[in-house]
């Protein structure tokens, strides 16, 4: 039987209790952020971690690098154009975004490219005005950068292609792998300078398969820095009939990127 006391009490009982369960509910949620293992619903990552991904910026609408006030195209890309018609990149190589970008790739978590696939194309709604009437037109396919089959089979997997998979899932773009291979093993390229890395790239992608009927397609890449790599690799991809290439990256930077 209840006492008098009980009844009086019963209030904070539940308020205990309730608390209680929401403690629990936040341990028995059926996904956590794989940034902050806050539990979650639905999703891979928590609305503050997204918030923390996306990058706003002036940016030059054709290599993506920062401009000072608004938006048109840079000096050297008016003075040098790249070989691609645009790039978009989902920020710049900063925390958190380059950690992100991190794991995927030196520290072979390949589940943190669900993540970055995501935001890639959340980013590329966003930037296209994917819903509008005036939305830019969106690619045919999506082509990850090919790696090396040598350091494919060393890191254990491509991480452009499997951003791109992700991204491919979410915007319903094809992802292409076989048209095109890395025929030559380039040293890291970390502390080359502009002009050596061009030197490296030549020749570095050979056509292996068909790109015949496609007018347009996006390069996929984790990081973006000289442009050396997905320039290369667009000369390849127009020469075998591709009128428009747009790169997709995660992170743009203009310097070697020091990761730790
Ligand atoms: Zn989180
Ligand atoms: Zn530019």
């Amino acid at each position: 039987m209840f006492s008098i006391q009980k009844w009086v009490m019963l209030p904070q009982l539940f308020a205990h209790a309730s608390q209680k369960l929401t403690h629990h509910g936040q341990q028995f949620l059926p996904f956590s952020c794989l940034l902050c293992q806050q539990g979650l619903t639905s999703g891979v990552v928590c609305p503050t971690c997204s918030k923390d991904l996306t990058q706003a910026y002036c940016r030059c609408l054709r290599c993506g690098l920062p401009l000072p006030s608004t938006q048109g195209n840079c000096g050297h890309c008016l003075a040098h154009p790249p070989q691609y018609d645009r790039l978009l990149a989902c920020g710049l190589f900063c925390p958190p975004l380059n950690q992100v970008v991190f794991q995927l790739k030196y520290a072979k978590q390949p589940l943190f490219a669900k993540i970055l696939g995501q935001r890639l194309a959340c980013e590329v709604q966003q930037q296209t005005d994917f819903n509008q009437l005036s939305a830019e037109p969106l690619p045919e396919l999506l082509l990850p950068v090919p790696l090396h089959p040598q350091k494919e089979h060393q890191r254990g997997f491509n991480q452009a292609q499997l951003i791109a998979q992700h991204c491919s899932r979410q915007l319903d773009i094809p992802t292409e792998t076989r048209a095109i291979k890395r025929v030559k093993n380039t040293q890291s390229q970390t502390q080359l300078t502009r002009q050596q890395r061009q030197h490296n790239m030549r020749r570095a992608f050979k056509p292996v398969g068909s790109l015949q009927g496609i007018k347009h397609l996006a390069i996929i890449d984790d990081i973006v820095t000289t442009g050396a790599t997905v320039n290369s690799l667009t000369k390849v991809v127009k020469q075998a009939g591709v009128k428009r290439v747009d790169v997709w990256c995660i992170c743009r930077t203009p310097t070697t990127p020091s990761l730790f």
